[in-house]
């Protein structure tokens, strides 16, 4: 095995399973038995294998924080609900990467497409600014046009204190 793909055991944090366990939606994280039926029905990990839901949560009960937090692997979950159907032991895994997303945002830790639709929510109050093009398409079909109220999303993005700037 190379030197660089040793793992280091001292820079383990024991502490990461139950601060995650403390995180609303990372309650069960502890009773993963390591089967891989969420692994081998996520659609997700079908497309790539960077993303891999027994080996993240595995990841977590080792306690390697720096390696969960610090890769977009949690990122990737599309929030499916199909693992959460048949993961024998409850682990309610979307919501688990929820409970992991939201301790890497309180770190900083949001990778730049989110921070960039942010952004768009803040400036048009939607994920994309709607135009004269979209509104005469809309026309044509006897739809009202849409107008842009961001005051009101500002206004809650202000609320919980969601900058898009934040690294
Ligand atoms: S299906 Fe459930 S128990 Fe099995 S590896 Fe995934 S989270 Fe763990
Ligand atoms: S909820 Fe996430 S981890 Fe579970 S199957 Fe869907 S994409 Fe995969």
């Amino acid at each position: 095995m190379p030197e660089d793909d040793i793992i280091d055991v001292s820079d383990f944090d024991p502490n990461f399973r139950d601060e995650i366990a403390a995180e609303p939606g990372g309650e069960y994280i502890r009773r993963c038995f390591s089967c891989g039926t969420c692994s081998a029905s996520c659609p997700v990990g079908g497309v790539t294998d960077k993303y891999n839901p027994r080996r993240i949560i595995h990841m977590a009960l080792l306690g390697m924080r720096q390696e969960v937090l610090s890769s977009g692997f949690v990122w990737l979950c599309s929030v499916c609900y199909t693992c959460y159907e048949r993961c024998p032991q409850d682990v309610r895994i979307p919501e688990l990467m929820n409970a992991i997303r939201n301790i890497a945002v309180r770190e900083g830790r949001i990778p730049q497409t989110f921070k960039t639709q942010v952004g768009q929510l803040r400036a048009h109050g939607r994920l994309y600014e709607v135009g004269d093009y979209e509104n005469e398409r809309r026309q044509e079909y006897d739809l009202p046009p849409i107008r842009e109220e961001s005051a009101q999303v500002r206004q809650i993005l202000d609320d919980m204190d969601v900058e898009e700037e934040a690294e």
